[in-house]
């Protein structure tokens, strides 16, 4: 087929389809999500959240995409600089981002929060025969600490800081991704790693089948102290029987996983997004299993960063503001 006929039927295709569809036909907006690793689960409930708003796309012509990132604290960053319209991040990374303290460098003064989902905790998970036993125990052992862009590499170095633990204290800090941690401590190459997040997690399951492990209380002193002040952080205990071996509760802190934006996302946007989740709650809570408590009341509590106008219009409506 000659070009000029071929461009003569692309645009007569072209003309029906958008004819056929009216004019009333809304465009596409693409929404991006940024998660963390594949294992973890932000991944996983970043994915719920896209597949509650992608049923209803044809109402809408929202259509959400999930993308496994570093975490919280490049979640955040990407959403200040644009690149992503919504994300994942422990509400002390927000509290942070909001108040442009370390390791955020001005204020996130267009940060807005959607919802709380889980409580994340503070969780050490160590080889057993590396006889780590508490936070001190930490010396002169190959520790990841996270890496960059995690919330885990900010929330590990302020407890290490608050403990009196220098990095020259430790045999090694590691830097690496958490889908990588378990192989790593399996070989070997890591006593222990940290991860904030919440529980069960498949990143932790995976390595309690293959290797014997212990999760560290995470509770002396120097913590009760970090915690004093901040409200973001809560005691918490991570139940016993989670992971395989793993047969008693271990003490330690945590922080909530906040959904958060930026105020440049369209009111109309924000508000399709919480409400494709609220209206099918017990749908989203089926989805993983560390997110099977959540409540519309425990939803609205422990967010640090201002509440988006359009989520605020969907709360009000339901008289939960
Ligand atoms: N809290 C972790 C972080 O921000 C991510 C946890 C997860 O992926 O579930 O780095």
């Amino acid at each position: 087929m000659k070009y000029s006929s071929l461009l003569a039927l692309c645009l007569t295709a072209l003309l029906a389809a958008s004819c056929s569809q009216g004019p009333e036909k809304q465009k596409t907006k693409f929404v991006s999500v940024g998660t963390g690793g594949v294992t973890g689960v932000y991944y996983p409930t970043g994915g719920a959240i896209c597949r509650l708003v992608n049923q209803g796309r044809k109402e809408h012509g929202i259509r959400c995409s999930v993308e496994s990132t570093g975490g919280s604290v490049y979640n955040t960053n990407s959403i200040d600089g644009g690149e992503l319209d919504v994300g994942i991040a422990q509400a002390d990374v927000a509290y942070k981002a909001w108040n442009g303290e370390a390791p955020f460098k001005k204020k996130m003064t267009k940060l807005r929060s959607l919802f709380a989902m889980h409580p994340e905790s503070v969780s050490l998970v160590a080889r057993k025969d590396a006889n780590i036993k508490n936070i001190a125990d930490m010396r002169g052992k190959k520790i990841n600490l996270g890496n960059p862009g995690s919330g885990n590499a900010r929330t590990s170095s302020e407890l290490l800081e608050a403990c009196g633990i220098a990095i020259s204290d430790l045999a090694l800090a590691g830097r690496l991704k958490a889908v990588e941690m378990p192989d790593a401590l399996r070989d070997n190459k890591l006593d222990g790693y940290f991860y904030v997040v919440g529980h069960p997690t498949a990143n932790i399951k995976d390595i309690a089948t293959s290797t014997p492990i212990e999760l560290v209380n995470i509770n002396s002193d120097c913590i009760d102290k970090l915690i004093d002040g901040r409200e973001y952080y809560v005691k918490t205990e991570i139940p016993a029987g989670m992971y395989n071996g793993v047969d008693t509760a271990t003490q330690t802190y945590g922080v909530k996983a906040t959904l958060v934006t930026s105020s440049d996302l369209g009111e109309d946007t924000a508000y399709k997004i919480v409400k494709s989740v609220f209206d099918n709650l017990d749908n989203f809570k089926s989805l993983h299993p560390a997110i099977n408590n959540l409540t519309p009341k425990s939803m609205l509590e422990g967010l640090t960063a201002p509440i988006h106008a359009g989520a605020m219009k969907y709360y009000k409506e339901k008289g939960w503001k």
